[in-house]
């Protein structure tokens, strides 16, 4: 420990950013120096780990979330003439994997306290797809806290679709069904489950996804379309390689791979970070309560949160959400919405016209994201807290 005054102006606080240590930047300078940048061994040891530690029979790394979410829309063979059911408040990708097929989105609403996919709204979806044939419906373990997983699919079941899970917030999340632990990605309940490691979600790669399943003939679809949809049949010549469908180029290069076995080896230590900073801050915003709240977690989750969003009454704290945001920014500390509902894209206003989801719009009026990440201080929580009173009038 040293002495020296902390620095003025202090740090500024983002909502997320990622950790990369000595040991990750050696990692990927040995990469380089290897045999292969892009399709290398590296490839198939980070999908191994990867797989091992959510309990997933098969993990394909990917190029990006978004990709993995295009394959597993491919993989599943859904396109034209099918419906997807994506909840409203998550990141543009969940509904747009859909509409890259040529399949329509129907919006589910949320639990406005959680922001979660409910069996109720997810009924009320179901309900408005009507007679059309719904191929998948894909939850969002929005900020780290898993949806109610049994209850989904036995409802996606009786539709005749299966459960895709947009999972890149829950990496390290643990949800309790039947008294089973499960880690999300373990693929008991959905087709696929999506990972992405962006800059901000739990462990980075920069660019990078994994898609996990149990199923061995979607892991073999998807890894194929992955690379161009390229066979080699066994027994073949050795040069020779089939196109039997169309594919893309989603690889995951080597170098980012070895990227993400070195932080995947620290995942245990950044979800045991992140859950000491969110008792943090829950006991602290307990001051600020009933104007703040963390958004609620269902029961069965145990989150590795990913992000740490509150639900503030602006209205009752006589203020608005842009002079909060204003106010923290001016205190050195970055603050998020997660997210625009969906539904309200001038895109999807375009083709399906308004849409009231209650819910959503209720998530949305109230929410912000604060700082959350590994290398943040005990004393950052207490700054951002205070910063917030202070922003808040309290
Ligand atoms: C980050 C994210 C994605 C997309 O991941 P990229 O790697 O940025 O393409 C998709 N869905 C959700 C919910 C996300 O948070």
């Amino acid at each position: 420990m040293t002495s020296e005054p902390p620095p003025f102006p202090p740090p500024f606080l983002p909502y997320g950013r990622q950790t990369i240590e000595d040991d990750d930047v050696a990692a990927v300078a040995e990469a380089l120096r290897a045999d292969f940048l892009t399709t290398g061994p590296t490839v198939e040891a980070f999908e191994t780990a990867f797989k091992r530690k959510v309990g997933a029979e098969h993990a394909i790394a990917v190029a990006n979330g978004t990709a993995t979410l295009h394959l597993a829309m491919l993989a599943l063979e859904i396109g034209e003439g099918d419906v997807c059911i994506a909840p409203s408040v998550t990141f543009l990708a969940t509904a747009n994997c859909a509409r890259y097929v040529g399949a329509e989105v129907v919006f589910a609403d949320v639990d406005p306290t959680s922001g979660l996919m409910t069996p109720e709204t997810l009924a009320q979806a179901l309900a408005r797809a009507g007679d059309r044939r719904v191929k998948a419906v894909l939850p969002v373990h929005l900020r780290g806290d898993v949806c109610d997983l049994p209850a989904l699919r036995a409802m996606a079941q009786a539709a005749g679709a299966v459960l895709v899970e947009d999972a890149p917030h829950a990496l390290g999340s643990i949800a309790t069904f039947d008294g089973v632990a499960h880690p999300v990605g373990d693929g008991a309940y959905s087709a696929f489950a999506s990972f992405s490691f962006h800059p901000v979600k739990t462990m980075a790669t920069g660019e990078g996804g994994m898609l996990t399943t149990n199923d061995a003939g979607l892991a073999a679809r998807a890894r194929s379309l992955r690379g161009h949809g390229m066979v080699r049949p066994p027994g073949s010549d050795p040069w020779w390689y089939e196109m039997p469908e169309i594919g893309f180029n989603y690889r995951l290069p080597d170098v980012l791979c070895a990227l993400g076995l070195s932080q995947l080896a620290k995942l245990d230590r950044f979800v045991a970070r992140r859950r000491a900073l969110t008792a943090r801050y829950a006991a602290r915003l307990a001051d600020l309560s009933p104007i703040v709240r963390l958004a609620s977690s269902p029961a069965w989750s145990n989150p590795a949160l990913h992000l740490l969003t509150v639900l503030i009454d602006f209205e009752g704290a006589a203020t608005s959400r842009r002079a909060v945001v204003e106010r923290l920014k001016t205190a050195g500390i970055g603050s998020q919405v997660h997210y625009i509902p969906v539904h309200r894209q001038p895109y999807y206003v375009n083709r399906y016209g308004p849409l009231d989801l209650p819910g959503a719009d209720a998530w949305y009026d109230r929410c912000l994201t604060l700082p959350l990440y590994p290398t943040m201080a005990d004393g950052d929580v207490d700054r951002v807290v205070d910063a917030l009173a202070e922003a808040l009038g309290r």
